[in-house]
Order: C-alpha cells, then sequence, then structure tokens
C-alpha cells in the first residue's frame, strides 16, 4: 500500500516538474522576447536621438526632409511626410523657386488647413485612424492608396497647430491605437522648431533681396546675379544681354499726383515688366523709377525686340487714378550686349554702365525710345 502510494506520489511529482519546466520554458522566452523588445526599443531610441540632433542642426528644407524621408520612416515601408499650413502659399513659393524632389515628396504645404484641424480637436494628440481617401491624398500625394494604417503627429508652435508629421503604412496593423508615441512626439515638437526656423531664414533672405514697394528683386540680389551671369555667359560664350530702363517725367508725376500715384505707376510698371520678361530674365528694381533687366542666352537683336515690346506695352497702358482720370506712362530704355565681340577687358559692371550710356542717349533722344550702346 505504501509502496503503491509512493509511486503516485512520484508519478505526480515528475508531472509537476514537467509542467513547471514548461512553464520555465515559456517564461523564457517571453523574457528574451521582451529583452529582444527592450534592444529592439534602445535601438530605435537611439536612432531618433541621432535624427534628433540632425533636425536640430538642419539649415534647409532639404535637410530637414532627409531626415524625415531617410531616417524616420525607413523601416517596414513605412512611408514619412510633414504638411504645413500654408494660407499664404509662402511655403508653396519657397518650394516652386528651389524644386527638389526629396522636399517636394515629403514636405507638403497645405493651403486649405481646415479640414486637417479638425483631427486634433481638444489637447492635441497623436491620431492614428486617418484613413479618409480624400484626407490620404493631402497627407500621402504619392502612395495615398497604397496606404492601410496611419499615424499623425501633431507639429505645435506657441500653441497653435502648424501642421502634422504624418507615418503611413501598408500594413493595416503597423500603426494601432495604444502604440507608444512619446518619443517620437519630442521628434515632431523639434521638427516644428526646425521647420519654423528655416522658414524664416528663407524669410529672412528674402526680405533682404526684394523691394517691398514692387516685389522685385533688389539691386543687391541683381548685383549678385550679375556676376553670376557674366560668368557664365563668358565661361559658355553665350551672349548676355542687359536692359536699364527708367520712367520718363517720373518727378513730374510725383509732383502733379502726389507720392501715392508715384508708388502705383512703380508698381504698376513693374508688373507689366513681370509679363513681358521670361521667368529666366532677372529683373529688378535698381533704385528710384529705375529698373535693370538681364537677358541670358539672348542675342541682340532679341534683346531690341523685346526692350521696344516692353516700351510699347507701357506706353500703352492707361493708369487709373483714384479721382477718376487716367494716367499714361513712357519708359526709355538703354541696351548693352557681351558677345563675342567684347572685349575681355569688360567686367559685369561695364555691361551695366554701357547700359546706361545707352538710356542717357534714348533720354537725350527724346525719351519713350530704346537704344543700344555697342562696347567699344
Ligand atoms: P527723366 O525722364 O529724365 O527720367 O525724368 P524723371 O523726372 O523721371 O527723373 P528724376 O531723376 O528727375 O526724378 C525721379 C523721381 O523719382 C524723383 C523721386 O522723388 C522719384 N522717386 C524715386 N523713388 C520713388 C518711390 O519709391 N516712390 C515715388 N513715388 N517716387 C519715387
Ligand atoms: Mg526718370
Ligand atoms: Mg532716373
Amino acid at each position: 500500500m505504501t509502496e503503491s502510494t509512493s509511486a503516485t506520489d512520484n508519478g505526480e511529482i515528475l508531472e509537476q516538474l514537467a509542467a513547471l519546466r514548461e512553464e520555465n520554458g515559456s517564461l523564457r522566452q517571453q523574457l528574451d522576447e521582451w529583452v529582444s523588445r527592450v534592444r529592439e526599443n534602445e535601438t530605435i531610441s537611439k536612432r531618433l536621438q541621432q535624427s534628433e540632433l540632425k533636425v536640430l542642426a538642419a539649415q534647409t528644407l532639404e535637410q530637414i526632409a532627409s531626415v524625415v524621408v531617410d531616417e524616420i520612416g525607413n523601416d517596414n515601408g513605412v512611408i514619412t511626410t510633414l504638411v504645413v499650413d500654408d494660407p499664404e502659399l509662402e511655403l508653396a513659393r519657397i518650394l516652386e523657386s528651389e524644386p527638389d524632389p526629396v522636399v517636394s515628396g515629403c514636405i507638403i504645404p497645405i493651403h486649405e488647413f481646415a479640414h486637417l484641424k479638425t483631427l486634433f480637436t481638444g489637447p492635441p494628440a497623436p491620431c492614428f485612424d486617418a484613413l479618409d481617401p480624400v484626407l490620404l491624398r493631402s497627407l500621402f500625394p504619392e502612395n495615398c492608396l497604397a496606404i492601410k494604417s496611419t499615424l499623425l503627429i501633431p507639429l505645435m508652435q506657441g500653441g497653435e497647430l502648424i501642421g502634422s508629421l504624418n507615418f503611413g503604412s501598408t500594413n493595416e496593423h503597423h500603426f494601432e491605437p495604444g502604440m507608444a508615441t512619446d518619443i517620437i512626439e519630442r521628434l515632431a515638437a523639434i521638427i516644428a522648431v526646425a521647420l519654423l526656423n528655416t522658414l524664416n531664414q528663407y524669410r529672412l533672405r528674402e526680405a533682404g533681396l526684394t523691394d517691398p514697394l514692387t516685389a522685385l528683386n533688389n539691386r543687391r540680389f541683381f548685383e549678385q546675379r550679375l556676376v553670376e551671369e557674366f560668368d557664365r555667359a563668358r565661361r559658355t560664350r553665350r551672349p548676355l544681354c542687359c536692359l536699364m530702363i527708367d520712367i520718363d517725367f517720373f518727378k513730374q508725376v510725383n509732383d502733379t499726383h502726389g507720392h501715392q500715384v508715384g508708388d502705383k505707376v512703380l508698381q504698376r510698371v513693374s508688373q507689366t515688366m513681370v509679363e513681358q520678361m521670361r521667368r529666366t530674365d532677372v529683373l529688378a528694381r535698381y533704385g528710384g523709377e529705375e529698373f535693370v533687366v538681364l537677358l541670358p542666352e539672348t542675342l541682340a537683336t532679341t534683346a531690341m525686340d523685346v526692350a521696344e515690346r516692353l516700351r510699347a506695352r507701357v506706353a500703352s497702358e492707361m493708369i487709373a487714378l483714384d479721382d477718376g482720370g487716367e494716367l499714361s506712362i513712357t519708359v526709355s530704355i538703354g541696351l548693352s550686349v557681351l558677345d563675342s565681340s567684347t572685349s575681355e577687358q569688360d567686367t559685369p559692371k561695364t555691361l551695366v554702365a554701357y547700359a546706361d550710356q545707352a538710356l542717357y542717349k534714348a533720354k537725350h533722344g527724346g525719351r519713350n525710345r530704346v537704344e543700344q550702346e555697342v562696347a567699344s
């Protein structure tokens, strides 16, 4: 009896041992999983810290975009974009003037931001279920049809929503509510600061190179470009023309109608010039009522036609005045040319000086005309 009881006990003990061993095995497996998850998180966290440092050092939109595209979203086919509230189309203009495929695929200016704002009502928090097709098209323009799960982190500045950092995955379970997002939220806060900082740098640069009255480039901008275009024309042996344009009897406009009308005339003439020139031409307000244009890759005969067309256009336009009257304006234009016949001694400055001499001839020849100065 005792023997048989003891045999049963042994069997139970063995069974318990086996169960314990099994439990132990599964605990170890779980522990291993946790350890590897902690290591994985540590790697992700280290990588994001590196990305934070790069974003902090970013000076340009290209640098911000390359961190967002290459480093944050670069695992498991996750697509990352940044949308930015852009009511004045300011960012859109910057992106248009400096096209770059990485930037334009990643940083997306949004003119109508209202529908995005509704996603972040209340205290701004990450949003996981932005899967509406129209919304996906604005957040991930290049991949919207493939996206099956999303994570949007609001970008805040001074308590205002300025955009969002968006993650999209083709795996519908990649982003699910409840996921930890604290590290990525910190990165988003840094991105928001870097973005505004970079935009301010563009604003400062633009303000320093733009004439506030006419929104044309100013003389400083022109002088930088003059040297670049002159060197390029010399190097490539392509012609470069320069037009100096001055409004005729402008003092009389001010004296008769007042300074405000004078300003309006400057704006209208600027607008007409913008309309008449190519995008590659460099147009600037040189000072007062004088403007200057560089026409790269343009022969003297073509530049003469352009100048004549501009002169005729300004002369034909009537400018409406607030008192119901109308005003007509004329301009005199001087043209100079850099081509194969130009002396090697000539410099960017002499190209402008010749245009100025030609303008002087046009003024003395009766105004409302175009003259060319041929380099000696
Ligand atoms: P000309 O046909 O010989 O060029 O005669 P002009 O009267 O156009 O030339 P002048 O150099 O005698 O006068 C230029 C005037 O342009 C004088 C100046 O007050 C005016 N002016 C310069 N800058 C501005 C500006 O920003 N706004 C306004 N309203 N007037 C300006
Ligand atoms: Mg004048
Ligand atoms: Mg003048």
